[in-house]
C-alpha cells in the first residue's frame, strides 16, 4: 500500500496544508489538500474520496477537485462518509449556492459526483482496498478508517479526543503497519483539546503503546503551535513514532 501525505496540518498556513492522505494514487482520505498538492494529471486519477467528517480542514479542496475534473471526466468521483457527513456536503457545500450541485449537473459523458453514505463497522471495498469505518470522539460525527489491502493495513484515526477509541480499533490487528493519530494542541492547552475533541502530546504519551508493532504517525498539529507541539513530542522521545510532514511518502 502506498501512502502519500498531501496535508497533515490541523489548519492552514504558508507551506502547511490541511488534512489529506492519498492511498495508491486513486483514493484520497480527506480532502484538505488534494488540488493544492497534486498536478492536474494526478488529480484526474483520484476517483474516490473517503471523508472522516465535513470540517473544513478535511474538505477544503473537495469543491475544486470536483470542479477541476468535471468537464473532461468519463466516470463519476465517488465521495464516501457517514450519513451526517454526506448530508453536510449536500446541505452546506453542493447546494447550488456555495457551489453547484454536481450530483445532478451532467457533463457530456456522465454525472460528475456520487455521494455514498457508509456505516460504521460495515466494510466497503475501493480499488482492492478494504475500508472499515469506526466512530471517533469529536464534536461532530467523525470516522476513523481501517484500510487493508490484504497484506498490510493502516488506521487513519481522523479527528479524535480519545486515545481509547483508537486503541480499541487497532487491538489485535496483526498486519497493522501504521496508525495516523492527531496531536492538535500543546499539552498545556489540554482543556481546549478536550473541549474541541482533540489530543495533545501528553495524551498520546500516556496512552502508549497503541499497538505492539505499528508505527505511530502524528498529524493535525495546529499551525500556530507547530513548534511547541513538535518540541514536546521530540522531548518525549516516543518509540516508533514519526511526526508527519506534507509530501512524505510511505510503502506499507
Ligand atoms: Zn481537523
Ligand atoms: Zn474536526
Amino acid at each position: 500500500m502506498r501512502l502519500q501525505i498531501l496535508g497533515c496540518c490541523g489548519g492552514s498556513t504558508l507551506g502547511k496544508h490541511p488534512t489529506s492522505f492519498l492511498v495508491n494514487d486513486t483514493v484520497a482520505v480527506d480532502a484538505g489538500a488534494i488540488t493544492a498538492m497534486l498536478p492536474p494529471h494526478a488529480q484526474e486519477k483520484v476517483d474516490h474520496v473517503v471523508l472522516s467528517h465535513a470540517h473544513l480542514d478535511h474538505v477544503a479542496n473537495l469543491p475544486f477537485l470536483v470542479d477541476n475534473r468535471f468537464a473532461r471526466q468519463t466516470k463519476p468521483i465517488t465521495i464516501y462518509g457517514s450519513k451526517v457527513t454526506i448530508d453536510d456536503l449536500s446541505d452546506g457545500m453542493f447546494n447550488n449556492r456555495v457551489w453547484p450541485d454536481f450530483t445532478v449537473l451532467k457533463n457530456k459523458k456522465s454525472i460528475s459526483l456520487t455521494l455514498r453514505p457508509v456505516k460504521a463497522g460495515e466494510p466497503f471495498t475501493i480499488d482492492g482496498l478494504r475500508f472499515t469505518a469506526y466512530p471517533m470522539e469529536h464534536p461532530v460525527a467523525c470516522f476513523g478508517f481501517l484500510i487493508d489491502d490484504g497484506t498490510s493495513s493502516i488506521f487513519i484515526a481522523g479527528d479524535t479526543g480519545s486515545t481509547e477509541s483508537v486503541k480499541k480499533v487497532v487491538a489485535g490487528i496483526d498486519n497493522l503497519r501504521a496508525i495516523i493519530v492527531e496531536a492538535s494542541w500543546p499539552s498545556r492547552m489540554g482543556d481546549l483539546a478536550v473541549a474541541t475533541g482533540h489530543l495533545t502530546p501528553r495524551m498520546i504519551r500516556d496512552a502508549l503503546p497503541f499497538h505492539p508493532e505499528a508505527k505511530l504517525l502524528v498529524t493535525h498539529v495546529k499551525p500556530f503551535f507547530f513548534h511547541e507541539v513538535v518540541g514536546e513530542l521530540m522531548g518525549f522521545a516516543l518509540p516508533n513514532t514519526l511526526i508527519l510532514d506534507d509530501g512524505m511518502e510511505f510503502d506499507f
